[in-house]
């Protein structure tokens, strides 16, 4: 039961929420980087998507860039983990960097099915939104078998050059419902539309939404931790509304909080997105409980425990203690 105070007030934090696996094994990536070879390491794009992660690391050496273009010539670079097409690898290999590959093994996993799926020459419905780092990597591995797809509205005006030729394929980091209701729509117009082998969407962001749920439905307000450009913790907000929250908001930190929020409100739910370290949700609920809200009450949907190795370059480095 939730710790309840004596005006009725809650305070419940989801769990699982924050680092997943995938987040977890891109930081510690640059943090060994850094140790291994020295400052500066460079990295293309933010690592994973949390303003707060990319500044503590750039304070430690690291140089985030958009582009390859801005690295000097034989310095280092990470991919970060949403992956990168294989141009940008070809690019890389071109100017003579070194490379350490940070993509979570998850998103790798969808090239891989998108690489097979061309190879078979299907179109390849990908569920996405545009401009989004994995997006544009997964679609750099079949561009003339791609079609992204971003919402269920768009299904009715999707052409493809064989209707029994079909599959589709998906960002990691979506909502799990309106996904399940693209592929609904997707199936009901390609009737032979061919699934991926196993979900993209990975077990972090489906278990945060799942967890998130659960709480949501009784909750008057409910507050994600993460960045703006962070897909997972966006569907968060989403999902905590969709399930029942009265009001749900997306901030940074404890300091974007507004007193207004609080006004009123007797049961608030907390979560944050996977690539949210948790002393920021920690930083939240000192936060309320200044503002006069009880300790909270941790709700546990499920048990966690996936780890990924570093990826191998580094890993062979670390044991050569280059
Ligand atoms: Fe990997 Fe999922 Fe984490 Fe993305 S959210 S890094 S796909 S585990």
């Amino acid at each position: 039961q939730p710790h309840t105070d004596s005006t009725g007030r809650r305070v419940v934090v989801a769990a699982p929420r924050g680092y997943c696996a995938g987040v977890d094994r891109a930081v510690v990536t640059v943090e060994r980087a850094l140790e291994t070879y020295g400052a500066p390491i460079y990295v293309r794009k933010q690592i994973v998507h949390n303003r707060h992660v990319v500044e503590t690391l750039e304070q430690r050496g690291a140089i985030f860039v958009d582009d390859l273009g801005s690295v000097p010539e034989g310095a280092t670079v990470v991919f970060s983990a949403h992956g990168v097409s294989p141009a940008v690898r070809d690019e890389a290999r071109g100017r003579g960097l070194k490379t350490i590959d940070a993509t979570c093994p998850l998103v790798t996993k969808v090239h891989h099915e998108a690489k097979r799926f061309a190879r078979e020459d299907l179109d390849i419905l990908l569920i996405g939104h545009a401009g989004h780092e994995e997006v544009e990597g997964t679609t750099g591995e079949a561009p003339s078998n791609i079609t992204l797809v971003q919402s269920p509205a768009d299904v009715d005006s999707l052409e493809v050059r064989d209707p029994s030729k079909v599959s589709w394929l998906s960002q990691t980091t979506l909502s799990v419902d309106e996904t399940m209701e693209t592929v609904r729509r997707l199936r009901e117009k390609f009737p032979d539309l061919i699934d991926p082998p196993s979900d993209d969407i990975c077990y972090a962001t489906s278990n945060r939404q799942a967890a998130i749920k659960q709480i949501a439905d009784h909750s008057d307000l409910v507050i994600v931790v993460g960045s703006a450009n962070s897909s997972n913790s966006v569907r968060l907000v989403e999902v905590a509304l969709e399930a029942g929250a009265t009001a749900a908001y997306r901030v940074d930190n404890a300091g974007e909080i507004a007193d207004e929020w609080l006004d009123g409100v007797r049961s608030i739910g907390i979560t944050s997105g996977a690539s949210v370290p948790d002393d920021l949700v920690q930083g939240v609920l000192d936060h309320l409980q200044r503002k006069g809200f009880p300790v909270a009450t941790e709700e546990r949907l499920t048990e966690e425990s996936l780890v990924f190795a570093l990826p191998p370059e580094l890993r062979r480095d670390l044991r050569a203690g280059a």
